[in-house]
């Protein structure tokens, strides 16, 4: 039997609107809480959230300084840290850095470094997937570098492809190729990008869906072999192959699609002996096939939806199950797979500092007014609080993340509507008109859709 012990200080390595969800579960919890701060964000708000907050990366860059792993595990054991949470982005995904944490006795709030290894890696990923039993698309077993590869994968399943970096994410080191004298040029480009993004020239290739779904399944997994899941999101809404806005569940799944889904994702969870939270992700076909395509071992921007519908509180899942409890204790209180049960529909979205009109470029600057808005059934996760509130070009264009919940989708849409309406912000420029078009479309309110929507509708950027 693992032993159980509550943690009473837990770091979070992470800045903004994540950093700012982990300390309030924390605290809900009773655990002390610490922020850490690069220079650059000395006035941040998640800096003024928590407990205690150091300064690390001194004289480093804005990024570099929340990827500096001694400084951080020598904060955590300065300041007699439990247990560090990562988040999402700089090192959650960092298999280097869960091992550091593991070996200094600090708890890393997230699965084992061998799961971020092998899931940081597509390609065998796929493998595990397909050691499960679990249909993954048509794709290279190998990652390959030559044209000659490429040619041999192309006459077997035709164009279009897909080349993908192995150590691909955040909808980065994709290309499409939907003819041959494109392939050399895609190939070399792919490979030097995938080099210079990810440090892995690693590609491969998948047959390209044309106007799939979208669908992701939640996982929770303990240390005493326990796993289930918390149903699926759609976040088939999607600009260059990054969400914007995600719904829970989907309206787009029969009963039997939802239960062969999510039974495909723990059965993967299963066979790995997963552990924490992650999300198993999976492309579904026009005609109804679903598809593997990866597994993100960490807690996901959108896994608010997935919360307002089960009642599920995963950040403080994923922190018990880091003390050691097990799912069915009272601290978790998830005694069986029939126990949860989703009410209603939740949307969120993605509300980013990014202008519309100017092909979503990144605004920055201060904000001259900032009123966010509340009401029944709306949950803000921010990162910034007040006017004055500086924007800077240092990181990721994230302002707030709205979600709202209601017992049918269309009131759902309806109050996210409604909610990113009552935003007065000035100073920045910001999605949120965008937003207010995809709330108000008939395909999107229908159902019909797939991660075509947003490049096919000229009508959303009016
Ligand atoms: P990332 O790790 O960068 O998020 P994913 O593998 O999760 O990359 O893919 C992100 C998105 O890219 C998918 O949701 C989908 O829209 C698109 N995509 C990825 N692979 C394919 C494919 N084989 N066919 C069609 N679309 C794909």
């Amino acid at each position: 039997m693992a032993e159980m012990k509550k943690f009473t200080k837990v770091l979070v390595a992470n800045r903004g609107e994540i950093a700012i969800r982990i300390f309030r579960a924390c605290t809900e919890l009773g655990i002390r809480t610490v922020a850490i701060y690069s220079e650059q964000d000395n006035v941040a708000l998640h800096r003024f959230k928590a407990d205690e907050a150091y300064l690390i990366g001194e004289g480093k860059g804005p990024i570099e300084a929340y990827l500096d792993i001694e400084n951080i595990i020598e904060v955590a054991k300065r300041h007699d840290v439990d247990a560090i949470h990562p988040g999402y982005g700089f090192l959650a995904e960092n298999e280097q850095f869960a091992a550091r944490c593991e070996e200094e006795g600090i708890v890393f709030i997230g699965p084992k470094s061998e799961h971020i290894r092998m899931f940081g890696d597509k390609v065998i990923a796929r493998k595990m997937a397909i050691e499960a039993n679990i249909p993954v698309i048509p794709g290279t077993p190998e990652p390959i570098s030559t044209l000659e590869e490429a040619l041999r994968f192309v006459k077997e399943n035709g164009y279009p492809i897909i080349i993908k970096a192995a150590s691909g994410g955040g909808g980065r080191g994709m290309r499409i190729v939907r003819k041959q004298a494109e392939l050399q040029d895609s190939l070399d480009r792919a490979r030097s990008e995938a080099k210079s993004a990810f440090g892995n020239a690693a590609v491969y290739l998948e047959k390209y869906l044309e106007n799939p779904k979208h669908i992701e399944v939640q996982i929770l997994a303990d240390r005493h072999g326990h796993a289930i899941h918390l149903f699926e999101r759609d976040c088939s809404i999607q600009r260059r192959h990054q969400k914007v806005v995600e719904v829970a569940p989907s309206l787009a799944l029969t009963d039997r699609q939802r239960e062969e889904i999510c039974d495909a994702a723990l059965r993967l969870s299963k066979s790995c002996q997963y552990l924490n939270a992650g999300t198993v992700e999976f492309l579904v076909a026009p005609d109804g096939t679903f598809y593997f395509i990866e597994v993100n071992p960490r807690i996901q921007v959108e896994h608010t939806i997935t919360e307002m519908v089960t009642g599920i509180d995963i950040v403080q899942s994923q922190i018990r199950i880091a003390e050691g409890y097990a799912l069915e204790d009272d601290e978790i209180g998830i005694p069986s797979q029939a126990s949860i049960q989703t009410r209603g529909f939740a949307i969120q979205s993605r509300v980013t500092t990014e202008d519309p009109e100017k092909n979503f470029l990144p605004d920055t600057g201060r904000l001259l007014a900032y009123r966010s808005a509340s009401g029944f059934g709306v949950r803000l996760d921010a990162g910034i609080g007040a006017p004055g509130a500086v924007i800077t070009p240092h990181y990721d264009s994230l302002l707030v993340k709205v979600s709202t919940q209601a017992l049918t989708f269309e009131r759902a849409a309806s109050k996210m509507l409604r909610t990113l309406k009552e935003f007065r912000i000035r100073g920045v420029k910001t999605n949120i008109p965008f937003l207010e078009n995809v709330m108000q479309h008939p395909d999107f309110l229908s159902g019909n859709y797939d991660t075509s929507f947003i490049d096919t509708k000229p009508e959303l950027f009016e």
